[in-house]
């Protein structure tokens, strides 16, 4: 008995999963099951099964109609790399969206999080509001601080991980040492490194890498780095077990890390540090000082009780809440443009705050005021930085470190600066290879190919590595605005390539090359009319710690909300296509996805009638289709707010 009223008994049912024609051996449908077609060809000889026969000669055989459903939900197999906000947001969405797909995410570390997994120094926070750095779909009302703590940060992506299952696709402590496309399969081969240290291959169709624009921790480049006989320690690696009462601490770097360290240290009783810093850099009032303002709160950060339980109980308040954050990270946009009222006012309040805050110190304004403007390095607002470096355990050298020593740091006027412990606030390899071979075409791999230059399209793939893409690769941060709906906006974009893949029969798809040339001369013009290309060394630059004369490579080309527009609707012109050959060989046709003229919702054991006619549901109506207002449907909110967003 057909389980759909009316169906006759006999057509060929198709169960959508288990007897879809990829899960055959070959993964290809099997042409006995699709209806043959009897045709002369102008030749006049008939076909069988597919094949014909002039003169003894094979000639091609025909094309024939795969027996699946239109919705083609072939078996497909995707490895993600990182579990930080990047790889748990795959891990959300893909098991949501796509079927018949084969996820793993390999995780390096023993615990999810990325880098507030990592990030563990003390005054570790994050820099902008943490209401703006969650996933749009699941706030937390009782974050405890407008600048939430590294380890509150690390929970709240774990428990979203455990609380939307995307850590049923975790491999904790699976490091990936290399990654090779094959061209004949159309796989790429994957090599993880066990706990136990052995090491396996695996493989997968679509390979995505979410490992961290700023993961791949960068030393300094000092003579005798590794003589030094103290502690010393990256503070993406700190040792938490390192009790700094009474110690010694020498401290390189001015950058987020350093300066949201040095307050810390500077209380803890008895440290005396010495803080080389070299460079000069802007520290900003708080970023959200608007926000802060309009709750009332002052200069200070913690939320109190009643503030977060009014968050918890009244959805009203708390989206209200939310919207003036987002509204005001995005409406600071102009401050990064050159010449902007925006930008020459926000320099004049910096010059103004940073004297204000060093006032036990005045002469060190001059020391730090840099010649750039706010934002070509990235912005901390550092609360309590400048007056830690004034205060009277700090000293601040500026000489330039010629060597470091057994017992301490060496500087240029020969001076020993005898330290007991050694922190590396020196940052990351942004925007460049991962330190691992990933080979794509013809062998070619991304340490070659970004050697120069870590060119890209659109943040999120690059010319030569099919079937690869990346979540928050180069040109994919931002300056200003919510970072983790770029996130969201790149993710969705990856599913729909994944999407598109599975369900087109595409063996590989590779962004052209003049597509990957186009979107760096956009990025190159765009950023000469921002700050980011003024004269200052900053992680937006090459490799993380790029000179004054190289190109932006950390940044996005544009806004937060530039930047969701962009990625929204693919434009799948801008690749080239190789597709599954076809099982009989016949020559491939580009809409065999079409399939066997049924839709899934219409096949299986389980149908429901009722979902037939899913397109009437109001959630379909909804979401998919819109309801036109009456009279001048043009003339609805949603298309003045996003006029083209449909
Ligand atoms: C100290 C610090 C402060 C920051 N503050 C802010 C902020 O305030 N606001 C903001 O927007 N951004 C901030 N950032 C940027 C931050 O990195 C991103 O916002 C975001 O966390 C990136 O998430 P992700 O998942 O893409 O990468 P990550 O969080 O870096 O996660 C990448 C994961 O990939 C894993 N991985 C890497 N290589 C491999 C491998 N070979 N095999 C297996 N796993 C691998 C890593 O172990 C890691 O868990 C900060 C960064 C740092 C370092």
């Amino acid at each position: 008995m057909s389980a759909v009223p009316n169906l006759p008994e006999s057509i060929v049912r198709v169960d959508p999963v288990h007897a879809n024609p990829y899960n055959t051996k070959n993964g290809i449908s099997h042409v006995e099951q699709a209806p043959l077609v009897q045709e002369p060809k102008s030749n006049g000889v008939p076909h069988t099964n597919g094949v014909a026969h002039t003169n003894g000669v094979k000639a091609e055989p025909e094309w024939l109609l795969h027996d699946v459903p239109v919705e083609n939900q072939r078996p497909i197999r995707v490895i993600v790399i990182g579990a930080g906000y990047s790889g748990v947001y795959c891990g959300i969405r893909i098991p949501e969206r796509i079927r018949n797909c084969d996820l793993t995410i390999y995780e390096k570390n023993d615990g999810i999080g990325g880098t507030w997994y990592e990030n563990r120094y003390p005054g570790a926070a994050c820099d902008v509001p943490s209401h703006s750095y969650q996933f749009s779909f699941n706030p937390k009302p009782d974050w405890s601080s407008l600048y939430a703590p590294s380890w509150e940060i690390r929970d709240y992506i774990e428990s979203s991980a455990k609380k939307y299952g995307a850590d049923r696709f975790i491999k904790l402590r699976h490091e990936v040492t290399d990654c090779e496309w094959r061209e004949d399969e159309g796989k790429w081969h994957v090599k993880v490194k066990k706990p136990n240290g052995e090491i396996f291959e695996d493989t997968c169709e679509i390979l995505v890498s979410a490992r961290g624009l700023l993961n791949n921790k960068q030393w300094p480049d000092i003579e005798g780095l590794r003589s030094f006989q103290g502690e010393i320690m990256h503070s993406a690696g700190w040792n938490d077990s390192y009790d700094f009462t009474n110690k010694r601490v020498g401290i390189i770097g001015l950058g987020s890390s350093a300066i949201q360290i040095i307050p810390k240290l500077q209380k803890i009783a008895g440290a005396q540090l010495n803080c080389f810093i070299r460079g000069r850099t802007w520290i900003s009032p708080p970023l959200a000082q608007g926000v802060q303002d309009k709750l009332g709160m002052g200069d200070k950060f913690n939320f109190s009780e009643e503030l977060i339980e009014k968050f918890k109980k009244d959805p009203e308040a708390w989206l209200d809440f939310r919207m003036m954050v987002e509204a005001d990270a995005n409406n600071i946009h102009a401050v990064t443009l050159k010449g902007t009222e925006m930008q020459m006012n926000a320099q004049k309040a910096f010059e103004d705050g940073m004297k204000a805050r060093l006032k036990k110190r005045p002469e060190y304004f001059e020391r730090l005021k840099p010649s750039f403007a706010p934002g070509c390095r990235r912005l901390t607002p550092g609360p309590g930085f400048l007056e830690a470096l004034a205060e009277d355990n700090v000293t601040y050298t500026r000489d330039r470190i010629a060597k470091i020593e057994p017992k301490g740091v060496v500087t240029e006027d020969g001076k020993l600066h005898e330290i007991d412990v050694l922190i590396c606030a020196t940052g990351f390899y942004a925007s460049a290879a991962p330190p691992f071979r990933t080979a794509g075409l013809n062998g070619h791999t991304l340490q070659k190919h970004w050697y120069t230059r870590a060119t890209n399209y659109l943040s999120l793939t690059t010319d030569q590595f099919p079937n690869h893409f990346f979540m928050l690769g180069p040109n994919g941060a931002i300056g200003e605005g919510s970072l983790t709906m770029m996130i969201e906006s790149t993710g969705d974009y990856i599913l729909k390539a994944i999407r598109k893949i599975q369900k087109e029969n595409i063996k590989s798809m590779v962004i052209k090359p003049a597509r990957v040339r186009d979107f760096t001369r956009y990025c190159d013009a765009y950023f000469n009319t921002t700050v980011f290309m003024d004269d200052c060394q900053s992680w937006y630059r090459k490799d993380g710690q790029g000179r004054s004369s190289d190109k932006v490579t950390g940044l996005w080309p544009g806004s937060t909300l530039h930047c969701i527009e962009a990625l929204r609707s693919p434009r799948w012109e801008d690749y080239e296509y190789e597709y599954v050959p076809e099982p009989n060989g016949a020559e491939i046709n580009q809409m065999s996805w079409l399939g066997n003229g049924w839709g899934l919702t219409q096949l299986g054991d389980n149908v429901r009638t009722v979902d037939l006619g899913f397109y009437l549901m109001p959630m379909f109506q909804e979401r998919d289709i819109g309801v036109p207002l009456p009279g001048k449907p043009e003339e609805n909110e949603q298309y003045r707010i996003r006029p083209w967003s449909y």
